[in-house]
């Protein structure tokens, strides 16, 4: 092959969905989180793109935040059949503060359900088989079609997250985490400037909000995280998994 032609075709030739990701982090360094959020809505994956939130305690940020870039903006949430009632009217109460206008909870199939956890009780021997059933699953059939998704993990919230990037390849998706780089204060701060509403239940001892049979509240001084599946070694709940295997988290999405 002459070199002409060579040079020619390494030109052209594709770059993986690896590099792409690889260089949108390189051209984003030291963006503001509303940059990228802009970024991703508005050019890079223009009606190709959807938040998830768990409508947990510091949701409000990243929503608030979608708001402004786009209202129309689909924004999924898991609803597990689990959560906590409080966690229901909180979504529906901020998606009408900040003008969201494409809510859509995701439920687990009712098939899955009555083979897997019929008496509803799964929780109680295997919580990486409910979490399975219940997140995992249904976000999957919730994103099909989406080439990409927005989530509001940070680094700060758990070691598994510490080196985490603005953009992400996984399971065939670009995953973008505007927050990556947001503190705990940093959050506390925004949502102040913005007198955006609290989750009901962050001032009833809950610091992080995932369903009602596998949170606690935490008690001054304890991990954030604490009351999350408590006493047990997990901590993710899958979703957040490259392999979408049969771990598991939640409150982060
Ligand atoms: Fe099931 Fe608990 Fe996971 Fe919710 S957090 S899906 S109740 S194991």
């Amino acid at each position: 092959m002459a070199l002409a032609e060579a040079t020619e075709k390494s030109r052209v030739k594709p770059l993986s969905p690896e590099d792409e990701v690889a260089a949108l982090n390189a051209r984003f360094e030291g963006a503001t989180a509303q940059e990228i959020l802009a970024f991703a809505i508005r050019e890079g994956f223009v009606g190709d793109i959807a938040m998830v939130s768990s409508f947990g305690a510091d949701s409000a940020v990243l929503l608030h935040m979608v708001a402004q870039v786009d209202p129309e903006t689909p924004v999924v949430m898991v609803d597990t059949g689990k959560l906590f009632p409080d966690t229901l009217r909180y979504r529906d109460q901020l998606a009408e503060a900040l003008g969201l206008t494409n809510v859509q909870s995701q439920k687990p199939a009712k098939d899955d359900l009555s083979e897997v956890d019929p008496s509803g009780m799964l929780w109680m021997s295997d919580t990486d088989a409910c979490c399975h059933v219940r997140k995992v699953l249904p976000l999957d059939v919730a994103l099909e079609g989406y080439g990409a998704w927005i989530s509001g993990r940070k680094r700060h919230q758990a070691a598994t997250r510490s080196s985490l990037s603005f953009f992400e390849w996984e399971n065939g998706k670009v995953k973008v985490n505007p927050l990556a780089d947001w503190s705990a204060a940093d959050i506390i701060s925004y949502a102040k400037a913005r007198e955006l509403p609290p989750h009901p239940l962050v001032a009833q001892g809950y610091p992080s909000i995932g369903c009602l049979p596998c949170t606690s509240k935490v008690k001054p001084g304890e991990d954030p995280r604490a009351g999350r599946w408590r006493g047990q070694d997990k901590t993710e709940c899958g979703i957040h998994l490259a392999s979408h295997g049969r771990e598991v988290d939640g409150s982060g999405i």
